[in-house]
C-alpha cells in the first residue's frame, strides 16, 4: 500500500469513527480532498481509490489541473479559497461547488457571470468568525440579509454556510458558532442545510458540529512542497 493510500485510509477511517461517536451517518459527510500544491498526478492516484471530489484555493493552480483530469468519471472541484472578481470566469469553467463566498462584490461578479454560463454552481456563504471585520467573510449579524442576496443568483443553489476554525483556541468554539448561523440560515433558506468546516487538523471535532463537507489537504496528501 503506498503512503496515499494508507493516510486517505486512515482519514476515511476517522471520519466513520467520529461520526459513529456524534451518531451521525457517516454517509451524509462529503470528504473534499484538497489538492493545491500537489500535481494532478495525485488527483488520479486518490480518483482510482475512488474519490471524486477535489479542492483548490487558487484559480491559476485549479484551472490546468481540472483540465488534466477532466478525464476522470464523476470528479467534481470545489473552490475554497478566496476569489478574485476577475477570476470568477475561469473558475467557472471548472468549478461545481465554491466554498467561500465572502463579500458583496463577489456576489455582484457571480451574478453577471453566472447569468452567462449554462452551468450550475452550488455555493456556500463564507463567515468570519472573529472579531476583526478587516478579516474578510460575512458576519453572523449579516448573514441573513447577505443569504438572501445570494439566494437571488441565476444558476445557484445556496448550500450553506463555511467557516474556518481559529488555531489558537479550541475550534469548538467556532464550530459552535459556524452550526448556530447555520440554524438561523434554515429560516430563510430552508435548504441550504449543508456545512462546509473541518480541515486536517480539526475534522473530527467539526463533525461533532454537524459539519458535512470536509475539506481535507495535508492529513491525506501529505506535505505541500510543489
Ligand atoms: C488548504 C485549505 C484547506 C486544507 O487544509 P489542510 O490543513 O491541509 O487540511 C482547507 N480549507 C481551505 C480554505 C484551505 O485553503
Amino acid at each position: 500500500m503506498s503512503d496515499l493510500q494508507n493516510r486517505y485510509q486512515q482519514v476515511c477511517e476517522q471520519i466513520k469513527v467520529a461520526a459513529a461517536h456524534a451518531g451521525r451517518q457517516w454517509q451524509e459527510i462529503e470528504l473534499v480532498v484538497i489538492s493545491k500544491n500537489h500535481p494532478a498526478d495525485l488527483v488520479r492516484e486518490l480518483h482510482a481509490l475512488g474519490q471524486r471530489n477535489f479542492g483548490e484555493n487558487r484559480d491559476q493552480e485549479a484551472r490546468p489541473k481540472a483540465e488534466a483530469t477532466n478525464d476522470l468519471e464523476g470528479i467534481r472541484w470545489h473552490f475554497v479559497g478566496q476569489l478574485q472578481s476577475n477570476k470568477v470566469k475561469s473558475a467557472l469553467t471548472y468549478s461545481n461547488f465554491l466554498h467561500s463566498i465572502d463579500r458583496d462584490s463577489l456576489l455582484k461578479a457571480l451574478r453577471r457571470e453566472l447569468a452567462e454560463g449554462q452551468q450550475k454552481l452550488g455555493g456556500f456563504i463564507q463567515l468570519n468568525l472573529t472579531e476583526d471585520p478587516g478579516r474578510g467573510g460575512i458576519s453572523p449579524t449579516d448573514l441573513l440579509a447577505f443569504a438572501e442576496d445570494a439566494m437571488s443568483l441565476p444558476n445557484f443553489e445556496l448550500l450553506g454556510v463555511m467557516g474556518v476554525a481559529a488555531l489558537d483556541r479550541d475550534p469548538r468554539i467556532d464550530f459552535d458558532t459556524i452550526a448556530t448561523a447555520s440554524q438561523a440560515l434554515l429560516k430563510v433558506a430552508p435548504e441550504a442545510k449543508f456545512i462546509s468546516a473541518g480541515m486536517s487538523h480539526d475534522y473530527r471535532e467539526a463533525i461533532e458540529f454537524g459539519a458535512t463537507h470536509l475539506r481535507i489537504g495535508t492529513a491525506i496528501t501529505g506535505n505541500r512542497n510543489l
